[in-house]
């Protein structure tokens, strides 16, 4: 580790007083990714408020999800838990037949102490399905971190035998993948790393709980997203796996470092990679003209930020500041020290990395510094238009499919969309570049 890690002057952690989605949200991307698990919030009304609300239109399409609400008998401990998980599991095993059952603990079963732990393989052996518990609450974790948690669960139950063995043509060495993406993204990224003679042996998750990948000890293992260090640190402690340590596979500056770090352990040299990176540059023209020289202002609370950022300052912005609810700098050590490099070549100073940002000090720090665009969360973002300040939702970016070569051109719609809207609003014409 070199450079940017040890210079710990642009790295600062503020009060933690911000804007962020509860990480029980992850049920709503994983239920979809998972298409025969189901997840079982056990929390209070207060989790479910937020799940109804922050989901949208989702929940009239009978999600895979459901909220076992505590109840006073719950909490003071009058009922039995044993007996009110297998009653609603037994049910959800009636009703929906699903393959795997997600226990998603809350802030209120940490308070409380409930066992979920201790209950699960007790259940599970007593109703015959399989039962995974994460807690993905609101007093650890910020928002994508309920995925981690969810991930890093799911990894210890990879199986670590091959049953039938299918050997690769392409090479011996296995590769895992971890993190959840749409299975239109897995298919792109198997297919770059394809072109480069290299099989991606599983993804952890993959859409059937059945069809886990195994992991065996030495296998090597990926992230795609700069949110899943838990998930890592399991797959390296417990299941004895060799982390790649890359940039995450975001703009096509990260996508070309990410294959590259993986062509580098399996000792291939990458073929066509930066024609490849120069062809998605150059089919980005247009929208790098829009925000070349433009600021932006990440009030942080996805942990997508080092990674956008990063992407956002070889386009040509500049970053003023990169808020984030929570910084591993062992995991992230190759994202900093790409962004570093980028900073260097794109002749920039190191934009100022704030952990546990404060949304009132954020505030103040915009108002001075009048950046052209605000990525921040829906609390923040109508106040600031009001102000003449453009804005972003961050939530979005988190739901878009921004990973890989091809996806780079959907980071720059999102990015560039309020910018358009708005001149188009001011100067009455309409510029949009997607149709
Ligand atoms: S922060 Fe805690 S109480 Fe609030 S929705 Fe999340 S888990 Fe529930």
């Amino acid at each position: 580790m070199t450079l940017a890690i040890t210079n710990s002057s642009i790295f600062e952690c503020e009060t933690g007083n911000y804007h962020t989605f509860c990480p029980i949200s992850c049920v709503s991307w994983l239920y979809q990714k998972i298409e025969d698990s189901f997840f079982l919030v056990i929390g209070t009304k207060t989790c479910g408020y937020f799940l109804q609300n922050a989901m949208g239109v989702m929940i009239f399409a009978e999600p895979r999800y459901a909220m076992a609400e505590l109840e006073e008998g719950d909490i003071s401990a009058q009922l039995n838990d044993y007996e009110e998980l297998k009653r609603l599991c037994l049910q959800i095993k009636k009703d929906r037949k699903p393959g795997v059952i997600f226990w998603i603990g809350t802030c209120t079963t940490e308070i409380i102490k409930m066992d979920l732990e201790g209950i699960g393989p007790q259940l599970e052996a007593d109703i015959q399905i399989p039962i995974i518990v994460a807690r993905a609450n609101g007093l650890d974790y910020a928002f994508t971190q309920g995925e981690d948690t969810v991930l890093a669960a799911m990894a210890h139950r990879c199986p670590n035998t091959i049953q039938c063995s299918k050997q690769s043509k392409y090479n011996t060495k296995r590769l895992i993948i971890f993190g959840s993406l749409p299975e239109t993204v897995v298919k792109q990224l198997n297919h770059e790393l394809q072109q480069q003679n290299i099989h991606v042996t599983g993804w952890l998750p993959c859409s059937r709980y059945s069809e886990l990948p195994v992991i065996q000890s030495g296998d090597y293992v990926i992230g795609v997203n700069p949110f899943l260090s838990r998930t890592a640190t399991t797959l390296m402690r417990r299941r004895k796996a060799k982390l790649i340590s890359a940039p995450f596979p975001i703009g096509p500056d990260g996508t070309k470092a990410w294959i590259y770090k993986i062509c580098n352990v399996f000792n291939i040299t990458p073929k066509g990679l930066e024609q490849r990176e120069k062809t998605i540059w150059n089919n980005l023209e247009q929208y790098l003209q829009l925000i070349q020289g433009k600021s932006v202002f990440f009030m942080g609370d996805n942990l997508l930020e080092i990674s956008l950022a990063r992407f956002l300052i070889r386009c040509g912005m500049i970053v003023y500041e990169i808020g984030i609810p929570y910084m591993d700098k062992r995991y992230q050590s190759a994202e900093i020290q790409l962004l570093t490099d980028t900073c260097k070549k794109m002749k920039v100073n190191m934009p100022k990395i704030v952990e546990k940002p404060d949304n009132y000090n954020q505030l103040d720090r915009i108002r001075d510094l009048q950046p052209d665009l605000v990525i921040t969360g829906m609390a923040h973002a109508n106040p600031l238009e009001a102000r003449g300040i453009n804005t972003k939702w961050s939530v979005e970016f988190t739901f878009a499919q921004i990973h890989g070569f091809t996806n780079a051109q959907d980071i720059l719609e999102l990015i560039t969309k309020p910018l358009r809207r708005n001149t188009s609003i001011h100067n009455g014409d309409n510029i949009y570049i997607k149709s």
